[in-house]
This record gives structure tokens, sequence and C-alpha cells, in this order.
């Protein structure tokens, strides 16, 4: 078959709106859509995916180059995947180039053809194993290398190529000498676990989910922390593999639910699973995409970025805790994958299911108005498991001291005694929020930031959350000499200290951000808390999300109230999922369970709807209360930020971009510009301008109209983007 275009459009990783124009040669004349290619730009050689064919181009063709090289025969993208990139780039206002390139994994990002793929897994061979016993001390890296190789039946080239930084090159030289081979993945051994029977409520979600495969239709699966909900996932999967199709199984952070990723892997051990995730090695990662493109994978278990892969069978996506808010992209494309998950359901013709306990309010509305399917897991699935007891602990009553009023410290004393674990959770790590003056109100704040510093006293450094600067405290106040420089407030580091002075006997251990930065210590901290080593854990969200801990039994939530008056209107909405989420890693087992709430507002409507495990209320309260204020759901909003090292810089912009937005404006809200609400970070102004209609399709038909101009007026060293519903406004 001739090939009759001479221009291809090519979308290419650079922050311009694109996609460019290349000549196709006649050594490229095979070239299809979806194909990656080399082309040159600029002064640099960049991979790129063709995503449309022409005969002309409205630039002159002495001014367009010639595509270099098209790497693999087949098309990377197919169409499906291409158009729901297209629709992502439309929508949040992104160049398609970026948003093609961003989707892929790094490795085909690269002006590079694929890396052998026969080097996935390597074994040693009978040579090498004789030739490389003998190993010269000094030599480390073949050392480890030959360590792993021989304790393995085979090692992923990954792992080999993270021993050192010559450890790659070393791998090759011995598999070109023979002392080494490619081999197959060695098996994994899973243990099949007994499949409970399902109750009656999980039976009717199952039943009406798989009723509808081969069919778009989204459902809200909403049930409590332990209602049984991922057992309802299992048995969708279940169907959707026995007849043949794929599953996209999307998660909020999968490093933080290895727990989830074993149930699937242990029901389905003659699948083959998948998972995507950002921290996953680049090759790794590459392999994993290949599999679940190729259709060879049955199930992929991923975070948001997985929402764009390629999946020949797909036939049902589940997002699971769909509330979540790392499912929209906070830089770059700022995509929810829980709403393009959806954009792709209805493509697709598959079903859609949205699983949570605290549903966002957006999905909750769209069940209430039918738009999405209601399915309800009214109990807990293992019936000797109640919901916690939920007590509010009065602190204008109950003065703390240093963050602990002595009910709380009673309680926990109690629980350790009984030989119970309990967790206290705080959202706030390091030492003190503050490093407070007592003679003059003076207050060590970032010179970068808007912000005070964090004092760290496990490393003596005061820190900044915002833009990571560290300093050394001053040995007096700065300005007015005083030598008493106290921690105001508290993190998680002094409630542990606190907690190990008045609970000598208590074994505890903190898990936040700071104490699990070294890789696997958070799944050695988790081994010890499973292995009753831990008796009170200390930590922040961290803790909150995807993990059974079956022997708490009381849980203790600190420093809450900060969100109740918020200026943030979705503060409230994102505690009480927070807090049901706490509060779900009590009395998961046979223990009953508490929880304890820390509150000058006990009274608070919020704290009333958490102790009746009420979300159906609370989630009416709020959205009448959203309804009024003329807030999403019901409104549907869009801003624009921007931010420089100059303050007239960014409010001109805003001004400019305001003016230009009026005339376009119909039926479209367009606010003044204002203060972001973190005014500076890293000595960059921050301001934003916020857009809103009751109306989709307005807000979009304006936004069209109105980004181009925004890249014209824009200066070059003002940063800015646009945030289609957004999450922080
Ligand atoms: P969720 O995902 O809603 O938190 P899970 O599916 O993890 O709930 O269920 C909580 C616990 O109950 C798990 O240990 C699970 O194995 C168990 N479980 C779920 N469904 C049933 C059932 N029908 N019978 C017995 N145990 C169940
Ligand atoms: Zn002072
Ligand atoms: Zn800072």
């Amino acid at each position: 078959m001739t090939q009759t275009h001479s221009i291809a459009h090519i979308a290419l990783d650079v922050p311009l709106p694109g996609p460019f124009d290349y000549l196709i040669p006649p050594a490229c004349a095979s070239v299809q859509v979806g194909q990656r290619v080399v082309v040159p730009f600029g002064r640099r050689r960049m991979a790129g995916i063709v995503v449309g064919l022409a005969n002309s181009s409205e630039f002159a063709a002495e001014k367009l180059k010639p595509i270099e090289q098209i790497f693999d025969a087949e098309p990377l993208l197919p169409e499906e995947l291409l158009s729901l990139l297209y629709f992502a780039s439309q929508y949040y206002h992104y160049p398609l180039g970026e948003t093609v390139m961003r989707a892929l994994p790094g490795l085909l990002r690269e002006a590079e053809p694929l890396p052998d793929q026969k080097l996935a897994w390597l074994a040693l061979t009978d040579a090498g194993r004789a030739a490389l016993t003998e190993l010269p001390k000094r030599a480390v890296v073949k050392q480890k290398l030959f360590a792993l190789l021989s304790h393995n039946q085979a090692c992923s080239y990954d792992t080999l190529r993270e021993q050192g930084s010559n450890a790659a090159a070393q791998v090759r030289e011995w598999l070109q000498a023979g002392l080494l081979v490619a081999a197959e993945a060695p098996p994994t051994d899973y243990a099949a676990s007994p499949i409970p029977s399902l109750n009656s409520e999980q039976q009717a979600a199952v039943s009406s989910v798989t009723g509808s495969l081969g069919q778009f239709k989204p459902w809200l699966l909403h049930g409590v922390t332990g209602s049984g909900k991922t057992e309802v996932y299992l048995n969708i999967v279940a169907e959707v593999l026995q007849r043949g199709g794929q599953a996209l199984v999307l998660v909020p952070e999968i490093n933080l639910t290895p727990q989830l990723e074993g149930r699937f892997r242990n029901r389905f051990p003659n699948h083959q699973l998948v998972t995507l995730h950002s921290n996953l090695a680049e090759g790794e990662r590459l392999r994993n995409w290949q599999a679940a493109a190729s259709g060879k994978a049955d199930v992929v278990l991923g975070t948001r970025l997985s929402i764009f892969t390629p999946l020949p069978r797909l036939a049902i996506i589940i997002v699971d805790e769909e509330h979540d808010a790392s499912f929209k992209q906070q830089e770059g494309l700022r995509y929810s994958a829980r709403d393009i998950a959806a954009v792709r359901a209805q493509r697709r013709s598959v079903p859609l299911v949205l699983g949570s306990a605290t549903p966002s309010l957006e999905s909750w509305y769209n069940a209430q108005s039918s738009k999405y399917g209601l399915l309800q897991l009214q109990e807990r699935a293992v019936r000797t498991a109640t919901l916690p007891t939920i007590r509010r602990v009065d602190t204008r009553i109950n003065e703390p001291s240093e963050g602990l009023t002595e009910p709380v410290i009673e309680a926990l004393r109690k629980t350790v005694a009984r030989g119970e674990q309990a967790l206290v959770f705080l959202n706030r790590r390091g030492y003190a929020p503050v490093l407070y003056c007592g003679g003059c109100g003076w207050k060590a704040e970032c010179h970068r930031c808007a912000a005070t510093l964090v004092w760290h006293a496990r490393n003596r450094r005061l820190r900044c959350h915002h833009c990571g600067h560290e300093e050394r405290p001053p040995v007096s106040c700065p300005k007015c000499g005083n030598m008493d420089l106290h921690p105001l407030g508290e993190g998680t580091q002094r409630i542990e200290d606190v907690l190990q002075s008045r609970l000598p006997q208590a074994r505890i251990l903190r898990v936040d951000r700071d104490s699990t930065r070294n890789k696997g210590s958070f799944d050695s901290m988790l081994e010890q808390i499973h292995g009753r080593e831990i008796d009170i854990l200390v930590g922040t969200q961290m803790l909150a999300k995807g993990h059974d801990f079956p022997h708490v039994s009381l849980v203790v939530v600190l420093n809450a109230d900060g969100a109740l008056y918020s200026t943030d209107f979705r503060a409230g909405e994102r505690l009480f999922a927070l807090l049901m989420q706490v509060a779900g890693r009590a009395g998961r087992a046979e223990l009953p369970g508490e929880v304890w709430i820390q509150t000058q507002f006990p009274d608070h409507p919020l704290y009333r709807a958490l102790q009746q495990h009420d979300y159906t209320g609370y989630a009416a309260e709020l959205l009448a209360q959203r309804q009024s204020a003329g807030f999403p759901p019901y409104e549907y909003q869009a801003v624009l930020r921007a931010e420089a090292h100059q303050v007239p810089q960014v409010e001109q912009f805003l001004q400019q971009a305001a003016r230009l937005a009026q005339p376009l404006s119909g039926d479209v809200l367009v606010y003044d510009p204002v203060v972001s609400l973190m005014p500076r970070v890293a000595n960059r102004h921050r301001w934003q301008l916020l857009i809103q209609s009751d109306s989709r399709q307005a807000l979009q038909k304006m936004l069209f109209q109105w980004e181009p101009q925004l890249w014209k007026i824009a200066p070059r060293e003002l940063r800015w983007n646009l945030d289609v519903d957004p999450l922080d406004v």
C-alpha cells in the first residue's frame, strides 16, 4: 500500500501549544498515527508521537524538517488512547505534546530505541558460577552482584543495575562473556486464601455491576471502612477475568497499600497482575506498561497515571477511595484521574465503580441525582467487628499539657496495659510548628515563604515545609536578644517525646514522612506493628490510609480543629473523610474500637456527624451549604494562578487576564484577582483569578477563547497555570 501523506503532526514534550509539523521523507513513508518517531527540535533530537497525518501544513514546506526515524513497527498508542489524551489536553487546556508524552513511561520519552527487553531477568550460567566465586574483596559492586545472583534463581536487571554506578556496564560485560543469561521471571508463590462468601449487600453490589458489563454505567459503592468494598471489587474482577476482560483498578498511593496488592495477587494467582506507579524503576514501569498495552496483563493496579495506559481488552474501571485528593494531579496536566476514568469508561462502554466510605460531594451529588447508580454496604463485613465508639474530649474543660489531656493519657495507659495497640493521629510532622520568643513575640519565619519554620528537634534544625529551606536555630531572639526561645504547638516528634515520658513502659513508634524517608523503612515499620512489637503509633495521615491494624483498639485524634473554620470551602469535607478513615483503623477485627477526639468545639456538626457515623446526614448538610453559597458541585470552577518575584508583575498579568475575560464571559462569572492562600513560596508571590459558571459547557467555551490569549500577555519570567475543576481555590 502506498503512503500518500507528506506531513505528520507530532506531539513533543515541550511547553508550547503544538503539535508540530514535520515532513515525511521516503524512508519513513510507512509512518502511522500513534507511532513513536525521532525528530530534530531546535538543536536537540526528540522523541514524539505521531498524532495526525496530512498533505499540507500552515507552514511553508521549506521551513519544515523531516522525521529522522521511526521506532517500533506497531503504533505505540491506539486511537482510543490518543483521542482520550486529546480530550484531556482540550479539557484541561494544556499543550497536547506534553499531555501525550507525559502519559508514557519515561523510557519511551527518550529519543532512543526501546531497551533490550531480554534484559528483564538474568541468571548465572555454570561458567559464571565457576568464574565469579573468587572475586577480589575490593570489587564491591561485583561482590554485590554475585551475591544477589547466586542467592536467587533469577534477578531483575533493574535490581542489579541499582547496585552501583558501574553495575549496568558490569552486567552487560558478564552477559557478553557468557557468565550470565537472560532468564524467565521466577515464579512467585502466593498463599491461596479462603474466599469469604458475600453477605447480601455485597452480593447485590456485585450483581448490579456485573449485570452492567459491556455497557457504560457509573456506580458509586458507598460503605464504611471494613464493610467489604475490596471483597466486592475482587468478585467483580473475577467475573471480568472469567469473561476474558482486563480490569483497571486505581488506588490513591500504591506504596501505602501493599495489603491491597497482596489480596489481588492472592485471589488471582493464575492471572498476570501488574502495578503502575511513579515509584517503580524505569525498566519495570516500561515492562508493566507494555504488558498492559499488549493485553498480556489481566489486572492493572495503579495510581492516577495508570488511567492513560492502553488496555485492548478493558472491561471495567474501579477507583478505590475515589474521594482522595491524590487522584488530581497538582502540576503539569492538572487532570483528575477519577473524572478521566468516567470519560474513558463512557467511550469504551464499560462500567465504572467509584468506591469510598466518604464519597466526594461531586460523586455523592451524582448518585443523589441518579446520574450514578448507588450501591451501599451498611454493615461491617465481619460480624463481630462493630463500628468504633467516638468520644469527644473537651479541651476547654480538660486543658492539654504539651498537646495531650489527662483523660487521653489515661485511655492510652489502659490500652497498653491490656496489651492492645493505640494510634495517635496528628497531621503535622516535626516537633513544633513555631519557634517563639517569650520576650517579644518574635517567630522564626522562612525568609523565602510566608510561613513559619517548623522546629525539628531530632536534627536540631528549623525547616520550611513549603520550600525545603533549613537553618540552625538562633541562640537568642534576633529581635530582642532574649535567650528564652521555645517551641509552640505540637508535631509528631513532640507527641512522641511527651508520650515516652508519660508512659515510659510503652513501646512507641513514630510514622511520618521524616521517619520513613529511607527506602523500605515503612515496610519494616508495618512489620513491627503487625508483629506487636509496638504499643503506640504516633503518625500523620500516612497511617490513615488503607492499612489493616487488627490490634489497634484506640485511636486518638489531636489538633483537628483547624479545618473547622478554614477559608477553604472543602476543608470540612476533607476533615470528615480523613477522620472517618482514621476511625476506620480502630476495631477492625475482634476488638471493639474507640476513637477519642480532643477538641475545643465538641458540638461542631462535623464531630456530631462523625460520632453517629452519619456520612449521609453530613453530606446533605454540606451540599445544602454548597448550593446556597454557589460552590461545586452546583457550579464549575477554573482558576488561573500566577507567580513571580515581583508583586506588580503578577497583579498586572491577572488584571489584564481579567479584562480579556470580560467580553468572553457570557454566563461565566469572572472574579477579581486575589492573593493566594499561600501568598509567597520560595520568593515568588502568588495570586489567582477564579472563574465560575453553573454550566460546564459555558465555562469550557470561555476557556477556549481565553487561554490562547494568556500565552501572549504572560511576561517570560512569570509562571502561570490554568486549573480546571481545582481542588484548592
Ligand atoms: P473495605 O475494603 O470496605 O475496607 P474489606 O473488603 O477489606 O473492606 O473487608 C474488611 C474485612 O472483612 C477483610 O478482612 C475481609 O477479608 C473481610 N470480609 C469482607 N467481606 C467478607 C464476607 N462476606 N465474609 C467474611 N469476611 C469478609
Ligand atoms: Zn524576642
Ligand atoms: Zn520556605
